[in-house]
């Protein structure tokens, strides 16, 4: 097939994903189903027609408002749309084979659960169970024929353990929660497919980004002592360079231990 051809599919697909998650960015904090099949305008729960769900090109021929109320359509929606179009762009194949659509497959679903886990946690500070399940199912195919059940059992079990230890510690001696559940569970599913040693780069590297961040914003009055700050983004920062870019990863971690 043409590049031009497959290229304009793929951006289109990204945006109709974006389009999904937007859905699912508002609707699962919120206990909505899935499945409930419309969208209502939350200003003044007038039927949104298909017409008026065209990712980005509806928001800018409404010029970003509901067509009945005026009710202002956050700007969120057109930019997550757009950001998953551009990301598919990235990663759309050269060529159409099984293994290039798995991995098509893959990286756009790994994408789109970190793009909601970040927009989920830090407007409603939790990180919904169906996505740890979706992005633990897609890393546990990924890795249950081309890894050893050592790898990535055990990269699940520090994954889990680790975090759940150091919260329970922590609630121990200070009697406030660390981590969420949330957090918890996905690092778990990072485990599975980051392995062992990556699992352990992420809970040492997001803790400390996270604890750096915490002490600036309290540093600048920005938030008090005991505002919680949503974990999921610094895990989620790190997870992506660690499967985005793997290799300037791995050269930043071989300059930090000095390993070669
Ligand atoms: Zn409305």
């Amino acid at each position: 097939m043409e590049k031009g051809i497959l290229l304009s599919f793929s951006f289109a697909f990204g945006l109709c994903i974006g389009s999904f998650l937007n859905a699912v960015i508002y609707r699962l904090p919120r206990k909505i189903s899935l499945s409930k099949s419309r969208s209502h305008c939350p200003g003044c729960d007038k039927l949104i027609y298909w017409y008026e769900n065209v990712p980005v090109l509806s928001y800018i021929i409404l010029r970003g408002k509901c067509s009945e109320c005026s009710f202002k359509i956050p700007i969120q929606y057109p930019l997550v749309e757009l950001t998953v179009g551009v990301f598919a762009l990235f990663i759309t194949p050269k060529n159409i084979s099984s293994i290039s659509l798995w991995s098509y497959f893959f990286y756009i679903s790994v994408f789109s659960c970190f793009l909601s886990i970040l927009l989920i946690d830090l407007r409603h500070k939790l990180i919904p169970n169906g996505i740890n399940i979706y992005l633990a199912s897609v890393f546990f195919c990924s890795v249950v024929l081309s890894q050893s059940p050592y790898y990535w059992g055990l990269g699940a079990a520090i994954g889990v353990l680790f975090p759940l230890g150091v919260t329970y510690g922590f609630y121990l001696l200070k009697g406030q929660v660390g981590l969420g559940g949330g957090d918890i569970k996905l690092f778990g599913a990072l485990g599975l497919y980051l392995g062992p040693i990556g699992i352990s780069h992420n809970i040492f590297l997001s803790c400390f980004v996270g604890a750096l961040v915490g002490a600036s914003l309290i540093l600048l009055k920005i938030v008090d002592r005991k505002t919680p700050i949503p974990f999921g983004p610094f895990i989620i920062f790190v997870a992506s360079a660690q499967i985005f870019i793997p290799d300037h990863f791995n050269r930043l971690m071989n300059l930090i231990i000095g390993a070669h």
